[in-house]
């Protein structure tokens, strides 16, 4: 019976259809039931319980999707009613079960009972189907609150799938109405999640890839193995970007469940490419600096997540740090310290997941060149003060690691020998890793090095009186600040780590001052 009007259509004026949906709310999702009511009156398309800019072009896209499909837009008064009423929704997804439910109302479609099936979809004025984002999340709310199966989009099918749950996609209304008749023809789309998973574990870099730069990769790999922030101050040209872009690379691996939470983001923010069903690697975001508060934190009248957020697991690399905005800057604290930031509008109040390491870059001066033999550097001291000074101590002290680098020199760049590749560090950085895994055993919420109090680092960063005098000597002699000390007990906690040793010895404490280059109060 596909395709063709049907011309008892205006006989079946009365009737009340209900099809079930889902909506995203944050990265969790809820179930919807959408109805749909044909009455005998002036002809009218109303809706209730979506916002009035979602409505207005959403009841475009039906009614042109229902007519390009060769079925009939009634002319009666169509009422649908989305519930529950009092949740805030938007989105797209309501398109196909409004455009089902006012087929079943009318009589277009020959079937009574939708109890059994969600359906999600974005309709285009042709009647195909469009992928919406927050599909993973929603499916995981179907399978565990409804025995349903899902009907949708063929572009959020893997993602779906994901959820384990009966899948079925469909290309556009006609194929949606098709299999509401006729049941599956076919077995319901699956994925195998751990193939996907192993298939989509590698990443487009390497540090093989990068020459030269041994002591900045050096400091990345600290960096990596506690979980520590970092900061890379160099001219421009040093490779401070390619550097920072493997970080991800060398970071532990994604476990299965930090990819599913990642993904939900990822699919909520709209970021899933078309059947891409899982982010499994670690995520690398790196906005520009004229991003807004919103961008970066998260917001929006229905609040999104922003990039700390889309990083979650991953890394967030701020290029050009002095140049983001202060006030923008200083919303990060709040993530960098919970791992989760929340965001209050007048319409509700959302939490998302925001644990990331944080990388950022920054020349040595406003012109480029402090400190490189092959240019000048025309900056007065009060000049590098100031732009240094753009990074506030608060937001500074939760960064552990400063790094230096320097212009390449030319002789490293010629050189063809081949770089250590990423898995060979990673492998280092696991292991270290490990180990602190097995020391803060104990500490539900203590997982890497970077994340010890001033407590822990008293507990776990003892060292012998002849380390103890050569940091305070560093203090003094580079005229460091007194934060600088807990700083130094947790990146030298973190080089014994990688080396595999219980206690921290005075190399490693030596190799951890060279580490807080923007403390010291000379410019
Ligand atoms: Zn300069």
């Amino acid at each position: 019976m596909i395709g063709g009007s049907r011309p008892f259509a205006h006989v079946y004026v009365g009737m009340l259809a209900k099809i079930n949906s889902a909506a995203v709310m944050g990265i969790d999702a809820y179930l919807v039931e959408v109805e749909a009511d044909i009455t005998a009156q002036i002809p009218k398309f109303s809706t209730v319980g979506l916002p009035e800019g979602a409505v207005r072009e959403s009841k475009e896209r039906v009614q042109s999707a229902i007519k390009n499909s060769d079925f009939i837009f009634p002319s009666r008064k169509v009422t649908i009613n989305l519930a529950p009423a009092d949740v805030k929704k938007e989105g797209s997804a309501f398109d196909l079960p409004i455009a089902i439910g006012i087929l079943a109302a009318t009589g277009q479609i020959l079937r009574e009972d939708f109890s059994s099936v969600v359906l999600l979809g974005e309709l285009s004025l042709d009647g195909s189907l469009k992928p919406v984002p927050g599909v993973l999340p929603m499916a995981l709310r179907v399978r565990q609150e409804t025995g349903c199966s899902l009907v949708l989009p063929l572009d959020n099918a893997d993602e779906a799938a994901l959820a384990d749950l009966p899948v079925f996609p469909v290309k556009s209304l006609r194929e949606a109405v098709h299999f509401l008749e006729n049941g599956r023809q076919s077995a319901p789309h699956k994925v195998d999640l751990g193939k996907v998973f192993t298939e989509s574990e590698t990443y487009p870099v390497d540090y093989a890839d990068v020459r030269g730069q041994e002591h900045a990769k050096r400091a990345l790999e600290v960096a990596a193995a506690g979980g520590h922030n970092i900061i890379l101050i160099g001219p421009p040209g040093s490779g401070k970007t390619m550097l920072a872009r493997r970080l991800p690379t060398i970071l532990p691996p994604l476990t299965l469940a930090e990819a599913l939470e990642t993904t939900k983001i990822h699919s909520v923010a709209g970021l899933l490419g078309p059947r891409t069903a899982l982010v499994a690697t670690r995520p690398f975001r790196a906005p520009h600096h004229s991003i807004s508060d919103a961008g970066l934190i998260g917001g929006g009248r229905i609040p999104r997540p922003g990039e700390v957020s889309i990083a979650h697991h991953g890394v967030l690399f701020l290029d050009e740090m002095p140049e983001f905005r202060k006030d923008v800057l200083e919303l990060m604290r709040q993530p960098m310290e919970d791992g989760r930031v929340t965001i209050a509008r007048a319409a509700m109040s959302l939490t998302f997941p925001a644990q990331f390491m944080l990388a950022g870059a920054m020349n040595p001066c406003p012109c480029g060149y402090y400190g490189d033999p092959g240019h000048d550097c025309k900056c007065t001291p009060t000049l590098i003060q100031r732009y240094r000074a753009r990074i506030s101590g608060p937001l500074l002290d939760r960064i552990d690691i400063h790094l230096e680098v320097p212009a390449v020199k030319f002789k490293e760049l010629a050189n063809d020998e081949r770089a250590e590749p990423s898995t060979a560090v990673r492998q280092r950085v696991a292991r270290a890793r490990g180990r602190q895994i097995e020391r803060f055993k104990d500490h539900p919420k203590l997982f890497a090095n970077a994340h010890m109090d001033t407590r822990d680092i008293r507990k776990y960063c003892t060292i012998d009186a002849d380390s103890k005098t050569l940091v305070r000597a560093a203090i003094l002699r580079l005229g460091l600040s007194a934060r600088a000390y807990d700083r130094i007990l947790k990146v030298a906690r973190t080089i014994a780590d990688l080396e595999g040793m219980d206690s921290i010895q005075k190399v490693h404490v030596a190799e951890a001052i060279q580490y807080r280059t923007l403390d010291r109060q000379a410019g």
